[in-house]
């Protein structure tokens, strides 16, 4: 449920209000104020509160309620759009953010070269899986941890915050050290117990898409990483299982104008995975800008006829570079910029 406060209630009101319906109906409170009025999200079981009785809690001009089973994560709940900070980074402002790097980290060279190469093209942060999660167990794994190492030190090479996929909710001290953003894997969207992890802390959480998850369940998993306390997530379409097998997935561009919709939380795209290929990568991230998207994760190796994995959808720096040139102008239609 939704409380509408009465126009100009001042915040010590707002705090007043909220202890006041705590009491009351037991309820968590999350005020959120935006520049035409001050909300009241109620968080807990409120099937029992009447909207009538929430209206006559001093201050409240309207009670409504939120039919979503995902609070913190609903728009009605926060009608701003978050803005995400990654290691100074804003993901949800206007500029949309590419994050571009190998599929996996393969040497410290490797990350380095890449790293500057991406810089220089435009790219605002740096991905490189280390701890990879292949079909088969015989693909390359990563380099685990020493990989993690090296993506630290291109970062503090370059200055370009990184992403890496977390795997298991054992890892997490070992990668607050060494990424600016956890990214959770679409094998890995449903596994609670990691989202309870990545909770715990305030770092930012990059959530992608399971496969053969469904928007509402993508924001529910968003949910429990917020209601367990960080409320930075930053949602990721990258592509659903459909009967289509002329691409490695099928690119969701409805899923982005629809998370918008129902979360005021930011939406990058991964064109490299929903493709499979590397030249679906322009024509899909020129669809994601022109979505709605505010970042794109897009996977670049200086050689990807031997990369260790995805090779076949990986760009290398110069056409990694070309695409960035492109992708301006479709920034600049829709009052966006790179
Ligand atoms: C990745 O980004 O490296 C990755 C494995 O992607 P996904 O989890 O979307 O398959
Ligand atoms: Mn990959």
């Amino acid at each position: 449920m939704i409380l509408v406060l009465k126009h100009g209630t001042p915040p010590e009101r707002v705090n007043e209000i909220c202890a006041v319906v705590q009491k009351k109906y037991g309820v968590q409170t999350w005020p959120s104020t935006g520049e035409t009025s001050t909300l009241i999200g109620l968080i807990g079981d409120t099937s029992s509160i009447a909207t009538s009785d929430a209206e006559l809690v001093e201050g409240v001009a309207r009670a409504i309620r939120v039919q979503e089973p995902y609070k913190h994560a609903n728009r009605a709940f926060h009608p701003a759009d978050t803005q995400v900070s990654v290691g100074g980074v804003i993901i949800g402002g206007t500029r949309v953010v590419v994050c571009a790097g190998p599929c996996s980290v393969e040497s410290d060279a490797q990350i380095y070269r890449t790293a500057s190469d991406v810089k220089t093209a435009g790219a605002a942060m740096l991905r490189g899986g280390a701890f990879k999660p292949r079909t088969s167990p015989y693909a390359f794994q990563g380099l685990k941890a020493e990989g993690l190492l090296f993506l630290k030190n291109a970062r503090s090479q370059t200055g370009l915050p990184v992403v890496s996929e977390i795997t298991n909710p054992a890892q997490v001290e070992l990668f607050n050290d060494f990424v600016d953003l956890f990214q959770i894997g679409a094998r890995n969207m449903q596994n609670f117990e990691l989202l309870k992890q990545v909770a715990h802390t305030r770092k930012p959480v990059l959530l992608k898409r399971g496969f053969a998850n469904s928007i509402e369940e993508l924001l529910m998993s968003a949910e429990h990483i917020m209601s367990g306390g960080n409320p930075n997530v930053i949602l990721c379409e990258r592509g659903i299982r459909t009967f289509e097998t002329a691409t490695r997935n099928t690119l969701d561009i409805s899923a982005i104008p629809v998370l918008k919709a129902k979360s005021h939380l930011p939406v990058m795209v991964d064109p490299s995975h929903a493709g499979g290929d590397a030249y679906l990568v322009e024509p899909l991230s020129k669809a994601a800008i022109a979505a709605g998207a505010d970042g794109l994760l897009i996977e670049v190796h200086h050689d990807p006829k031997n990369a260790l994995c995805d090779g076949k959808q990986s760009l290398n720096p110069a056409q990694f570079a070309e695409l960035m040139k492109k992708l301006a102008p479709v920034a600049a239609a829709v009052g966006r910029e790179l």
